[in-house]
């Protein structure tokens, strides 16, 4: 099978004919329709994540078909479209497990950072943290639910009952969670990097009451506000922009340093709360309103080898909306003549 494989952070990534990862037991084998790409890809890649497996297949944004099952499989069956998220695995024992945050786990696994993921034409899967998607959306536009939906979602739910909201940074995740917000009868306003435009354009198009630059005031006090942009120098510009009592929600996986702030703009009972991982009630829960409230996804789609360019877009922030691979692609021959052994390796 075709992957694109990252062999060490800071490089580009490679494109290797691998044999098909070999299928365990309680695992499922996709045949990978898409994949979306996600700003932690990018973390990964860069090297700003500390540990990832090496070499490594990066994409936690799954959408596949359910190519073979192993023996202990009950969830799915042959043929089913099924979405992998970022969580692949937890100890179902730990402190945290133990307390339904199997988010916070202390023993995970994480699927494109230590686990092999979608930027491939096949990937395998525990069934376990797989998810059924909703069936009106094409592989393309499911894609970036699966993380930047899924995660920005469980960062919403954070805002509690806030009915006035500020999303910086309006990429892939703000452009889902601001439809979710505006079903939910809050006002939205967008920030996006100062001059862009066409951002705060698509932001006004999805139901945004305001749209502007970062560095712009916001037109009255918000009740809380989530910071998707990887910049830490925008939480004290959050925080001055949140009410008494409001909350500053930090939904990335990495952020650059926060610098110092006066006491003041923290006071009066304001918050600032990180976001970290998710749990699969979180996705139950944000693929059950995917498919009552019809979210457009703005995708951009890029074949699976062009993954590099796709990288870089997003780095640049010359995207709207997110970045999709198109990973499909026939190679049954491949599946039948695979050798037993570990998936990674090069054929
Ligand atoms: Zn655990
Ligand atoms: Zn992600």
């Amino acid at each position: 099978m075709r992957a694109m494989v990252l062999r060490r952070p800071g490089e580009a990534l490679q494109l290797n004919h691998l044999s098909v990862p070999k299928l365990q037991p309680e695992q499922l084998l996709l045949k990978v329709s898409a994949c979306g790409v996600c700003r932690t890809d990018l973390h990964v890649v860069d090297g700003e994540l500390a540990n990832p497996k090496l070499p490594l297949i990066p994409g936690h944004e799954i959408v596949g078909t359910v190519e073979a099952a192993g023996a202990r499989v009950t969830r799915f069956k042959l043929g089913d479209r099924v979405g992998v998220p970022w969580l692949g695995h937890t100890c179902g024992h730990c402190y945290y497990c133990r307390s339904r945050r199997e988010n916070l786990c202390d023993y995970p696994a994480f699927t494109g950072y230590t686990l092999d993921g979608g930027y491939a034409e096949y990937a395998v899967a525990d069934p376990h943290y797989c998810f059924f998607l909703p069936e009106h959306y094409s592989n393309l536009h499911v894609a970036p639910l699966l993380c930047a939906g899924l995660i920005g979602y469980r960062a919403l739910v954070m805002a509690g009952d806030a009915e006035t909201l500020g999303l910086y940074g309006f990429g892939a995740a703000a452009h889902i969670i601001a439809q979710v917000a505006v079903s939910q009868g809050r006002r939205v306003f967008a920030f996006t990097r100062p001059g862009d435009v066409e951002a705060q354009g698509l932001a006004r198009q999805l139901g945004a009451v305001w749209a502007g630059d970062s560095t712009d005031a916001a037109p009255e006090a918000l009740a809380a506000a989530i910071i998707f942009a990887p910049v830490g120098s925008l939480v004290p510009v959050a925080l001055r922009t949140v009410r008494k009592g409001g909350v500053v929600i930090c939904a990335g996986i990495h952020m650059s340093d926060i610098p110092g702030f006066p006491y003041a703009i923290l006071w009066g009972e304001r918050k600032i709360h990180s976001v970290a991982n998710l749990t699969r009630r979180d996705g139950e829960a944000f693929l059950c309103i995917a498919d009552k409230i019809p979210i457009q996804t703005k995708v951009r789609a890029y074949p699976l080898t062009e993954a590099n360019q796709a990288l870089s877009d997003l780095r640049d922030g010359t995207l709207q909306g997110a970045a999709v691979l198109e990973c499909g692609r026939e190679c049954d021959n491949e599946i039948k003549k695979a050798p037993d052994g570990p998936g990674l390796r090069e054929g």
